[in-house]
Formats: C-alpha cells, structure tokens, sequence
C-alpha cells in the first residue's frame, strides 16, 4: 500500500495498492495475450475507439484536473491543459491506424513492399512532473499502432493514470489492452525492462535512471525510448522586446515549480542589456503567484515531495547569490518561492538540473559566446532565443544542441511536432507526425513474379 500526499497540505489523500512482482508478470502476460486480438483489430475500428477514448478522457476534465491538483499540486490551470493533452493526443494518434503505410519499392522479378507491424507489449514508465500528459505521449502512439500497453506510473502520482485506465475500459478499448500497474519503480518499471514478453520501454525520468534502463534493455536487444533531464538557455539578446522576454521569463523556469524538463533555468543575456534586463526580471517574478493550486490566479504550486524541497533548497544555501526572490506560502506543504540567481558558469546551480523553481542568470559577451555556453551542458533538450533579428535567431537555433528550441517564446511542446532531447536528455522522439512509426517493426516481404 503507498499512501498519496497532497504536496499543498501534506494530507493523505488516498491509499493505492502496490503492484508486485508476481502481479506485474501476470499483467505482462495477458497483455501479451491481448495483443493476438488488439493488433487484429481493423484500423477503422481502432482508430474510433481511440476517438471514444479520448471523447471519455476530455469529459471527464473536471474530475482528472481536480485529481491532479490534490495529488501533484498542479494548479487547476495547468491540470485542465493536461487533460486536454492527453484527450487531444489520443485524437490526433486516432488519425493514424488507417495511415500506417507501409512502401513499395521497385525490384527486379516481383514486388517488393513493406508493413509496419507493432512491436508487441510496451512498457511505458512515468514520471511525477507531468502524470496526464506523459502517459499519453506513450500510450496513444503505441496503441494506434496495435501494440498493447502496460504503463507504470510514478510511485507517487498514480490517480490521474488510475483513473484513465479504467476510461479506457468505459470506451470499449478491450481488457488488458491498456493496464495500469501503480507501484515502485525498482519492481514494476524494473521489470518491463527484464521480461522477455515486453518489447519496448518508454522512459521518462531522471538521466540517472535512464541509463540504467538502457543498459537493461540492451541485454534483449529491446528497444527503447527515453526523455530525460534538461539544464536548458533561455538566451536573451540585447536587440529583442526586452520587456517581453523579462515578462516571459518567470513562466519559462516557474511553471509547474519549475518541476519540467523543459525549464529554461538558465538565462543568458547580453551583457549590454543585462542591468536592464534584471530591472525588469525583478517585478515579473515577484508578481509570479506561489500558492493555493484551486486558486486560478496562482501560478505556480508546491514541490511534490519534502525530498524534493530539500533538494531544491540545496542548490539555495546561506549565502547563495540571490538576486530576488517571489513569495511562498509558509506553513504545511512542500512551498518554495520563485527564485532568481545570479553567479557563474562553474556554480553548481548552473549546471545541474534542479527541477524546482530556481533559475541562474548569467551575462554573454556576443552570438559565439551564447551558442557556446548554452552547449556547455550536457543535456540538451529544449531552450529560447530572444531577438528581433530573425537570422540571428535562425543561426542561434541551429547552433544550440537542443531537441526543441522557440524563438521570441517559451513553447516547446506541441503534441503534433516531435519532442525529445540530443545528449543526455534523450534518445528517439516522441509526440509529432512519426511518433507511430516508434511502435512498430518494419516487414519487408518480396513476391516473385517469375513464371
Ligand atoms: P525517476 O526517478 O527517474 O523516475 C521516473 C520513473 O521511473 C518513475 O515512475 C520511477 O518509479 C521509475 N523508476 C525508478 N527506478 C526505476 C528502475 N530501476 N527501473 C524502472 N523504472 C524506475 O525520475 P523522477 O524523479 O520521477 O522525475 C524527475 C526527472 O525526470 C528529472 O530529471 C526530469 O528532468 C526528468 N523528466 C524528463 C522529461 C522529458 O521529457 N525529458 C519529462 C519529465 C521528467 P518511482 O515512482 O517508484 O520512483
Ligand atoms: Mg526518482
């Protein structure tokens, strides 16, 4: 049994029953029992139950936003985007069973074409920070294309991903097509990795826990697909809308507690406009809201757990470089206020992913010298570019080893265009147009036309 704390009031929320090991290899086998009929199933038919799957998911925005605020601190905000992440991904990937062409290329003496086939049972493995929106991310491309899923969700956030499981269900996705199996880590996303009946994991999490995960995998020459840890630039250039970029910034590092790999937590500007830039930093983070989660003035929430807290508050010792700093609630529940540093680029809180709401502002000499600290990392999965020249954005763009960059915007996910990370925040894309083809084995079969 695990008991679910409310991050906001350190209340038990509700207690979820641990999947075991035994339980787990149950639940491998009947999903890789339901892929004999699953992957049968006509694309027609495939693709409206993934339609009333996510019509389900979508009607139910209410009550998974709500579960989401008590169990991860999102604000209500935030957690109504994230049901409409994951209803909005499950539409977009519907369109793609009837799409799954395969090719047919030209060859002497017969035919030759290609199938995408499923690769079989899948693993998906979340983490805490996004429960909604990274389960779908896995879940619906493999689905589309005909695999069956088993998905663990993080030890500590499982109510969001509990309850889809069981709307799946109410959509008429068959048993065991979908299984949700809540529990640790080290056992249940431990084992998608070791069983022989699991074909592919998809990761996200820490780039510690990453790596183990490749290394497992690699022993079944099993596929895999990992999301990882980010550190990533936000460059603001002396030219650009500095109010702008100012204005923005809290909500490029702060969002969600800064609790995203995305996070732009490190700013760099030009030096020239740095006095400036921190003049008009200082009053959008002190105006940024930390506090009660249903209120939908807040911007930002708790940190979900106490480690967590005492992991952020690390990278904030006596004595920090603290250029400002926003307010927090004081009192019951894991609060920490919105926190701008200035310092260097060999400081620990420049370098490390912190994944709170903690953010280092550095100054730059000229275009060489962003491109080359905002590559001084080694992650490398998301980042912004501020500037009224569009070429210099363009070049500063294709300069930073990054997966997803926005210029003149803090974007970077969009579920129809491909996310993901260079370096050591990832491997494989997930989300965009060919997210589908991750799922699937390509067959290629020749018929001879010889007499
Ligand atoms: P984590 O500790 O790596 O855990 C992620 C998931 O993996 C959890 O479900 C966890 O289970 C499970 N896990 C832990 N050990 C495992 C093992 N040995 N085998 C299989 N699964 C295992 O990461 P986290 O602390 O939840 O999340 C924070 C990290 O995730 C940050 O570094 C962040 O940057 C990264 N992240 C990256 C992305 C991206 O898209 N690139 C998105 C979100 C988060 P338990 O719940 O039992 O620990
Ligand atoms: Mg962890």
């Amino acid at each position: 049994m695990f008991s679910v704390i409310n991050p906001a009031t350190e209340e038990v929320v509700t207690t979820v029953p641990s999947t075991s090991l035994e339980q787990t290899d149950e639940a491998i086998a009947r999903s890789h029992e339901a892929l004999k009929t699953w992957r049968e199933v006509t694309p027609g038919d495939r693709a409206n139950l993934l339609r009333r799957f996510s019509d389900i998911v979508r009607a139910h925005e209410d009550e998974l936003a709500l579960l989401e605020v008590v169990n991860s601190g999102h604000t209500i905000g935030n957690a109504r985007w994230e049901v409409n992440n994951i209803a909005n991904v499950l539409q977009y990937y519907s369109g793609s069973p009837e799409r799954l062409f395969g090719r047919q290329i030209p060859v002497p003496g017969g035919i030759d074409m290609t199938f995408k086939e499923p690769v079989g049972v899948v693993g998906v493995i979340v983490p805490w920070n996004f429960p909604m929106p990274i389960a779908g991310w896995g879940l619906a491309p493999a689905l589309a294309a005909g695999c069956t899923v088993v998905l663990k969700p993080a030890e500590v956030t499982p109510l969001t991903a509990i309850r889809i499981g069981e709307l799946a269900l109410e959509a008429g996705i068959p048993e065991n097509v979908l299984q949700v199996l809540p529990g640790k880590g080290s056992v249940v996303g431990q084992r998608f990795v070791d069983h022989e009946l699991v074909r592919k994991v998809v990761f996200t999490g820490s780039t510690q826990v990453g790596q183990g995960i490749m290394e497992g995998c690699a022993k079944q020459i099993k596929a895999v697909t990992l999301e990882l840890g980010g550190k990533s630039a936000n460059i603001v250039f002396a030219d650009s809308d500095l109010e702008k970029a100012a204005a923005s910034a809290p909500g490029g590092v702060f969002d969600n507690a800064g609790q995203d790999c995305c996070a732009r937590s490190r700013i760099l500007v030009e030096r020239k406009a740095y006095d400036r830039f921190m003049e008009l930093l200082e009053p959008a983070v002190k105006n940024f809201v930390c506090g009660d989660p249903n209120d939908t003035k807040t911007d930002m929430g708790p940190l979900i757990t106490k480690a967590q807290l005492e992991s952020v508050k690390s990278f904030v010792p006596d004595g920090a470089p603290i250029a400002f700093q926003g307010t927090a609630p004081t009192g019951k529940g894991n609060w920490f206020p919105p926190t701008v540093l200035t310092g260097t680029e060999a400081d620990r809180a420049y370098r490390e992913e912190i994944f709170g709401p903690v953010v280092v502002v550095v100054p730059f000499e000229d275009e060489a010298d962003a491109i080359r600290m905002a590559n001084d990392s080694e992650y490398g999965l998301s980042g912004s570019i501020w500037t009224r020249d569009i070429g210099r954005g363009i070049r500063v763009a294709r300069g930073v080893e990054t997966g997803n960059l926005s210029v003149n915007s803090h974007s970077s996910v969009r579920y129809w265009t491909p996310f993901g990370g260079y370096k050591k925040s990832g491997l494989g894309r997930e989300l965009g147009p060919d997210a589908v083809d991750a799922f699937t084995e390509t067959k290629n079969v020749f018929i001879s036309t010889e007499d």
